[in-house]
């Protein structure tokens, strides 16, 4: 219980930013940078229960994935493709803590650069979990001490991110039932691994797992696999997972899981009936929602959805006057690091009168698996949907001479145009480094590119960018 007793501080700040995640931080950072006395409210705390910042992104997300990712697809050349270079490499083997460790490295030094930047910026770090109580004044329960505090601001952002979806018949145990975040501390390779959810974060746990060893079964509810990027991409990606050996189970509706001596048995209903899967562990990845449990007292009258997203307008403004939301917690757009640590600017500045619009339908998406997948813009089908005259290039990887030489061919990238304008409308590629490759189709969308202007944009020859180039090619050449 919290000491109420206690004397209570007081504090005042301009902005006050409630969560030291990439939407936090660089909310924090940019509100000091544009002359504000700047405070961050957050209560993550290390395995020394030290303040750490950067959320669950830095601390258990995507930055922890992708250094597991990289050792993982290392492990798997040396295993499988170093001998088709004429190398010889026997006897690999893989120390999976001191893999883990690497990555706890990586997101160490990460944290500490959020540190030095705080501190550079003269940004007060408080390590509490906070209370909005009104649209001024918000109350601190101490980590450390479990003392209350009081903190006033001219304006609040309120950046807490979001929390894997617990399922009620796979309740996470963090030793055999694993939420996402415990599933990037595993200290042994599972010999048999099921993921419930084949979903962005089902997949990228599932990549990094398979490159390991592990033998995996992913059981997803819909009956349609992967249904953000377009249509050939998801296909191209069932089809070169299913080729990696991932045993993709759609239409499976996990409904109940029991321990046993041996690891986990899963019951999922699927067209055919009731089955029945057995395991050494189970990782559940079936979403996320918002942290905005108890963030708000109910007297503050903060304004949530039914799903618990905090109501924003497109200005990520609250209905509270000078309450501003950003990141995962909001009612805007997909829970992107990118998209947040953009809305974070756009609030600092917005504060300080000198901000910019910031344009979603210019928003990069990532999947972080071996290949990526990455996309920006509309999909041909959502095009279609609303009858869009549009124009279709479609270009494999297999075709450039990069991807050969990296031993890489899988993959392809497609290109929409709009029919008259020309008008670049939507770039999806699935394939090595996708999601480098997708930077050049978000600033050529950014410009309103034509696939032409695609075209006459020298590409450096051998380079997988090319794919870009050759796509834009085949609208030029179809007009
Ligand atoms: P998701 O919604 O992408 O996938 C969850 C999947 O679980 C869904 O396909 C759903 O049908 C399935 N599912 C739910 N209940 C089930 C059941 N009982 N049995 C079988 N399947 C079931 O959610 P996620 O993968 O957990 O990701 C959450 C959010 O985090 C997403 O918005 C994602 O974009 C974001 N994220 C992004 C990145 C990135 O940018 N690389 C990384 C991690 C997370």
């Amino acid at each position: 219980m919290p000491n109420k007793s206690a004397k209570a501080a007081h504090q005042e700040f301009d902005v006050v930013v409630v969560g030291a995640g990439p939407a936090g931080v660089a909310c924090a950072v940019r509100s000091a940078q544009l002359g504000f006395t700047t405070a961050c409210i957050d209560n993550w705390s290390d395995e020394h229960g030290q303040s750490s910042l950067g959320g669950a992104f830095l601390n258990a997300g995507t930055v922890a994935t992708l250094a597991l990712l990289e050792s993982a697809k290392l492990f798997y050349t040396l295993q499988h493709d170093i001998n088709k270079h004429g190398i010889q490499a026997e006897q690999i083997t893989v120390d999976i803590p001191k893999l883990i460790k690497r990555k706890d490295n990586i997101v160490e030094s990460l944290r500490k650069n959020a540190a030095d930047l705080f501190k550079k910026h003269h940004i007060k770090l408080i390590h509490g979990k906070a209370k909005l109580c009104n649209e001024r004044l918000i109350e601190v329960s101490s980590v450390e001490n479990l003392s209350v505090s009081r903190v006033e601001a001219k304006h609040i952002v309120l950046a807490t991110g979001s929390l894997p979806c617990q399922l009620a018949c796979a309740p996470t145990d963090n030793d055999t039932i694993l939420d996402s975040a415990t599933a990037l501390n595993i200290q042994s390779l599972p010999r048999r691994l099921a993921i419930i959810g084949a979903g962005v974060i089902g997949l990228e746990l599932a990549s990094i797992w398979n490159r390991l060893g592990s033998k995996i079964t992913l059981l997803e509810a819909q009956d349609t696999f992967l249904n953000l990027p377009d249509h050939i991409i998801s296909r191209e990606a069932y089809r070169i997972f299913s080729a990696q050996g991932l045993d993709l189970r759609l239409g499976a509706r996990v409904i109940a899981t029991k321990k046993t001596s041996q690891g986990i048995t899963v019951e999922y209903l699927t067209n055919e009936g009731p089955q029945t899967l057995h395991a050494d562990k189970l990782i559940v990845a079936t979403g996320r929602k918002p942290n905005t449990e108890g963030l708000a007292a109910p007297e503050a009258n903060l304004l949530l959805d039914e799903n618990g997203y905090v109501h924003v307008d497109n200005n990520c403004r609250t209905n509270l006057p000078g309450v501003y939301a950003i990141g995962d917690i909001t009612v805007l757009g997909p829970m992107l690091a990118h998209k947040g640590m953009e809305e974070g600017v756009f609030v600092a500045e917005q504060i300080a009168d000198t901000h910019n619009p910031i344009n979603f339908d210019r928003l990069p998406s990532v999947i972080f698996t071996d290949p990526e997948i990455a996309w920006v813009g509309q999909t041909e089908q959502a095009l279609r949907a609303v009858g869009e005259p549009i124009k279709i290039g479609t270009y494999f990887l297999r075709d450039t001479a990069k991807a050969l030489t990296l031993g890489k061919s899988d993959g392809l990238v497609k290109i929409i145009s709009h029919s008259e304008s020309d008008t670049i409308l939507g770039v999806h590629i699935i394939g090595p480094q996708a999601a480098e490759l997708i930077a050049e189709a978000v600033l050529a969308m950014e410009f309103s590119a034509s696939s032409e202007d695609l075209v006459r944009t020298i590409h450096a020859y051998p380079t997988l960018s090319e794919g870009l180039h050759h796509a834009a090619q085949t609208i030029v050449n179809s007009k």
